[in-house]
C-alpha cells in the first residue's frame, strides 16, 4: 500500500477565509454569515474523476465538468461540499427556510432564553399589494400615504406584543408559554449547514420571483456574496443553468413550432384542446399555466399568438 497514496492538502477558498464570520445585513436587523465550510469547486471535479490530489488537467477542463455535471444533474459531486451559515432571520421568513429538510440546523431557543428583542418593520412605502394572478404572490406597493397608518399600526403591534411578553416573563411565567403571542415578524436566530447540492436546489427556488421578497433578499446575498465567492464555477452554472434557463413543456414546444411555421389554425386548436383558450379562440383569463407561458414568451421578446 506504501507509496500508492499521495498526501492529501486540505483544499481551502482564500476569497471565502477572508469573510470567515463577516454579517452581510439582510432586512432591517437580520444577516447571514459564514461560519465553516467544506470543499472547493476542485472538491467536485476530485470526485467526480474519484481521484485524489490536484489534479492534473486544465482549470478550463476542471469547469467544463462542473458545467457538464450541473448541466446533466449529475448532482453527487455537489454534495461532496458544505456550508455552514450562522443567520438570524424573522419568523415567517423562517418558517419557509425550515421546510428545506436536507439541512442540518440548530436555532435559538425561545424556550431556554429570552426572545430576541428585534422585530422586522415596514417603511410606509414597502406594504406589497396582492397580487391578482398568483395568490401566493405580491405586485406592486400601496400608496405610502396609506402605508403611514398601516406603518404606524406595526409599530404599536410590536410594542405591545413586547409589553406584554416582558410582564409574562416578570410575572414568573415559563419562557415557553410568555413568546406565545410574539409577532411572526420576530427576529430568531440559526446555524444552518447544508450540501452544495441542496443549497443549490435551496437558492434555485428562492430567488425566483415567485419566493417572497424577503427570503428571496436571504437568498441573493448567499448565492452572490457567499456561493460566487466560495466555488466561483459552480455559481457560474448555476446561474446559467438554472436561474437563467427556461423550460418548455411539450404544448408549449409545439405551439412555439406553430409560431414559427406560422399556422395560427393549428395554435388555436392546441389552445382549445388543452383548455387555454376559450370557444371563440380568445384566452382564458384565470388560466394559470397560460399566464406563465405568456411570461416566457415575454422574456424570449415573442408576441403572443393569440
Ligand atoms: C414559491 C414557494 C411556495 C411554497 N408554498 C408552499 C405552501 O403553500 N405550503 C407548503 O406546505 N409548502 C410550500 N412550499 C414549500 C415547498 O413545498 C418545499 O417544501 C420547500 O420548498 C422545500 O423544498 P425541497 O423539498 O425541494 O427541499 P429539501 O427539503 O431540502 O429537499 C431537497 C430534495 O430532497 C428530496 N427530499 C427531501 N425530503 C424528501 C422526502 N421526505 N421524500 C422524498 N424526497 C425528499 C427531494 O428531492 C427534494 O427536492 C413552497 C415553496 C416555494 C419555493
Amino acid at each position: 500500500m506504501e507509496g500508492k497514496f499521495e498526501k492529501l492538502e486540505k483544499l481551502n477558498v482564500p476569497a471565502l477565509d477572508e469573510i470567515l464570520g463577516v454579517p452581510f445585513r439582510v432586512l432591517k436587523d437580520g444577516f447571514v454569515r459564514v461560519v465553516d465550510y467544506l470543499g472547493t469547486d476542485e472538491s467536485i471535479v476530485q470526485a467526480a474523476r474519484v481521484s485524489y490530489g490536484k489534479g492534473t488537467k486544465k482549470l478550463r477542463e476542471d469547469e467544463a465538468l462542473i458545467r457538464y455535471l450541473l448541466r446533466h444533474q449529475h448532482t453527487t459531486p455537489f454534495e461532496m461540499c458544505e456550508i455552514k451559515l450562522h443567520l438570524r432571520v424573522p419568523m415567517d421568513c423562517w418558517r419557509q427556510w425550515i421546510r428545506h429538510r436536507t439541512a442540518n440546523v440548530n436555532e435559538y431557543s425561545t424556550r431556554y432564553s429570552i426572545a430576541i428583542d428585534a422585530t422586522e418593520t415596514t417603511l410606509p412605502d414597502e406594504w406589497r399589494t396582492q397580487a391578482i394572478n398568483n395568490r401566493q404572490g405580491s405586485a406592486g406597493f400601496l400608496d405610502a400615504a396609506v402605508g403611514e397608518g398601516l406603518t404606524k399600526d406595526e409599530e404599536e403591534l410590536h410594542k405591545l406584543s413586547r409589553q406584554i411578553y416582558d410582564k409574562r416573563i416578570s410575572a414568573g411565567v415559563a419562557r415557553e408559554q410568555a413568546r406565545k403571542d410574539l409577532p411572526l415578524s420576530t427576529y430568531t436566530e440559526a446555524y444552518w449547514k447544508i450540501d452544495l447540492h441542496n443549497l443549490l436546489n435551496f437558492l434555485h427556488l428562492r430567488m425566483e420571483l415567485n419566493a417572497q421578497l424577503e427570503i428571496r433578499n436571504y437568498a441573493e446575498v448567499i448565492c452572490n456574496e457567499i456561493v460566487k465567492r466560495w466555488v466561483p464555477m459552480t455559481w457560474k452554472a448555476y446561474w446559467d443553468y438554472m436561474m437563467d434557463s427556461m423550460t418548455f413543456s411539450g404544448l408549449e414546444i409545439k405551439i412555439i413550432t406553430e409560431m414559427i411555421n406560422g399556422d395560427k389554425k393549428r395554435i388555436i386548436d392546441y389552445g382549445k384542446e388543452n383548455g387555454w383558450l376559450a370557444e371563440d379562440g380568445l384566452p382564458k383569463k384565470q388560466n394559470r399555466e397560460l399566464f406563465e407561458f405568456e411570461e416566457k414568451l415575454e422574456k424570449l421578446k415573442l408576441n403572443k399568438p393569440w
